[in-house]
This record gives structure tokens, C-alpha cells and sequence, in this order.
């Protein structure tokens, strides 16, 4: 089984980031990645440093690949299917060995099925709020969930938004409602955009918006995590300042532990990532 000081999961901005900031470390360093950053979906950025006109989501996620091909950083297509302590690497082509590990698998966002929804992403569907909201002032937005997550992204859309509404499709609301949201209990039928107009088409009736937010339940990118034996809160990897988990030489960096979950942040944190592992395989190789 190859083994390796460094193995980086994922490649969106949190994994590139951190795969740049490793590679010079003469340090043998992988990136194991699916390649399907939450970013590919998203129309356009504005609000990254530095990158002057717009992008998608897709154009960043390319660049950040072929960044780590011109600097010829090691990098299989393969999916992560479990991580055991030690480490060993359970992927779809083989196992592998890695003395540290920086977990960068972003979070996964559950997705409901609803017809015509998915079509709709990057154009009047969102799954971010944070990103997206500012382009509602003024509007009216749904938010299609039926928890705390929902509730904090209605509450933060409120601060755009003329109006917000929950949508449960067809479950009850767990939790407290933010102040002047109301939530509809309809059971959800489709979604349509016609003439730059959505439409939420409900069990009883249709509602038009201009914007709709998946929240649904909660994001689970924990699962390695949670088989490890480390610490997790509302589906994010506990980690301190230097990105840290409670389980010596086990890193995450990105969206996989919560927070403001942007690019900024993710490509901050890979780098934080980065450092502290180069400093734990260093310490444990003079040992
Ligand atoms: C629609 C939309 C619009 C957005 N707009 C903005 C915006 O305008 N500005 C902004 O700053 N942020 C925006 N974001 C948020 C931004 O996309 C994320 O914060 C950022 O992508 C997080 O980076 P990450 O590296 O942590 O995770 P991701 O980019 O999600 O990357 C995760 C990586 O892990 C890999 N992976 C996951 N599981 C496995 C596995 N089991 N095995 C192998 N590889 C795996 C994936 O293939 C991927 O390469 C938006 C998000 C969405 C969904």
C-alpha cells in the first residue's frame, strides 16, 4: 500500500489551498478528489478578493486544478470512501497510508426532490444564503426546510428580503421561528421559471418568488469524522485555530467545519491546514 506523509481530500478551495501550501514542503504530499465542488453550480462571484470581473463557480474550481497541475502536486480521481485511524485510506481505486490527513470534503448539502427544482440552481434557486441573499433586497424569497438550519437562513435573508417564507413540504417546523417569518406547511409540487418569474407550485395553489433557499435538514460531510472518534457540531469537524481536530494529525479545513462557509474562508483555512500538518509530519518524523 503507498504510503504518503500527507493525503488532502478534496479539491475545492479548501483542499487546493491546502495542497499549495504543503507542495514545496519536500514532504510526499496526495490529493484524493471527486471534483465536485459545492462552487460549480455558481453563477457568479463578487465577492472574492482580487478577482476584479466576475467568475463562476466553475471557472475558480478549474483555475484551482490546474494550478496544482502546472505545479505537478500529485492528484488521483478517486472518491473517499472511509478513513481508519493510523491512517489508512479506503478510496475507489485502493487503499492508501498517510502519517497526517487534511480533510477538505466541503459539506454536503441534502437536496430535495421536487421537480424542475435542481434545473433552477444558480437561477433563482439557491443552497447559500450568505452568497446569495444580497441579490433579493427587496424581494421575496422561500426557504424550503423545516429546522434550525432553515431558521437561520430565513433569519439572515430577512435582512434583504420584503418577504420570507419557510416551506416544509408537508413536515412539521422543529424549532423556533424567526420574527416575522411565516412558514406554509404545503406539501411541495414543482418549480418553475417562466419570463424571469418563479413559481413555487404547492399542493393547494402556487406561490410566485423571486428567489428560493434549500435548507433541508442538516449538512453531513462528518461522516469520516464521526467513525474516527472526532469531534463534531451540527455536522461541522470541531477543529481549534490551527485547524486541528481532536484526533493528533487529523486536519480539516473548508465548508466540513462549519462557519461563514465561503471561498475566502476555505482557501484561509486550507493554508492554516497545511502549516500545521507540515509541522505535525516534521515532529513526527524526528521522533
Ligand atoms: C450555489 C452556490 C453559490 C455560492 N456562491 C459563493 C460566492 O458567491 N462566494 C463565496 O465565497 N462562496 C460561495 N459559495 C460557497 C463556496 O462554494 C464554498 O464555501 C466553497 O466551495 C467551500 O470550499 P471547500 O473546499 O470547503 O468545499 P468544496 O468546494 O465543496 O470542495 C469539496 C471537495 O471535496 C471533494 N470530496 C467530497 N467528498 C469526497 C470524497 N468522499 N472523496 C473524495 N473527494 C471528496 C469534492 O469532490 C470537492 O473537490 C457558493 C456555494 C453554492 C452552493
Amino acid at each position: 500500500m503507498k504510503a504518503y506523509d500527507i493525503v488532502i481530500v478534496g479539491a475545492g478551495p479548501a483542499g487546493v489551498s491546502a495542497a499549495l501550501y504543503s507542495h514545496r514542503s519536500g514532504l510526499d504530499i496526495l490529493v484524493v478528489s471527486r471534483h465536485d465542488s459545492a462552487l460549480l453550480p455558481a453563477g457568479k462571484i463578487e465577492n472574492y478578493y482580487g478577482l476584479g470581473r466576475s467568475a463562476t463557480g466553475r471557472e475558480i474550481v478549474d483555475n484551482g486544478l490546474a494550478q496544482l497541475r502546472a505545479l505537478q502536486i500529485p492528484m488521483i480521481d478517486a472518491e473517499v470512501t472511509q478513513i481508519q485511524e493510523g491512517f489508512t485510506i479506503f478510496t475507489t481505486v485502493g487503499p492508501l497510508q498517510a502519517k497526517s490527513v487534511i480533510l477538505a470534503t466541503g459539506r454536503k448539502r441534502n437536496k430535495v426532490d421536487i421537480p424542475g427544482l435542481e434545473a433552477l440552481v444558480g437561477s433563482g434557486v439557491s443552497y447559500c444564503a450568505v452568497c446569495d441573499g444580497f441579490f433579493y433586497k427587496n424581494k421575496a424569497v422561500g426557504v424550503i426546510g423545516e429546522g434550525a438550519y432553515a431558521a437561520e437562513e430565513a433569519d439572515f435573508l430577512k435582512k434583504f428580503a420584503s418577504t420570507v417564507t419557510i416551506f416544509t413540504n408537508g413536515k412539521e417546523f422543529i424549532g423556533p421561528v424567526p420574527d416575522g417569518v411565516a412558514v406554509n406547511r404545503s406539501i411541495l409540487v414543482k418549480a418553475e421559471k417562466q419570463d424571469h418569474h418563479l413559481t413555487l407550485f404547492l399542493e393547494a395553489g402556487q406561490m410566485p418568488l423571486d428567489g428560493l433557499f434549500v435548507a433541508v435538514g442538516t449538512a453531513s460531510s462528518a461522516e469520516f469524522a464521526m467513525k474516527l472518534g472526532i469531534m463534531t457540531e451540527n455536522g461541522a469537524i470541531k477543529v481549534d485555530r490551527n485547524m486541528a481536530t481532536n484526533v493528533p494529525g487529523f486536519f480539516a479545513a473548508g465548508d466540513c467545519t462549519g462557519g461563514l462557509m465561503q471561498i475566502v474562508t476555505a482557501a484561509s483555512e486550507g493554508a492554516v491546514a497545511a502549516t500545521s500538518a507540515l509541522r505535525y509530519v516534521k515532529a513526527q518524523n524526528k521522533s
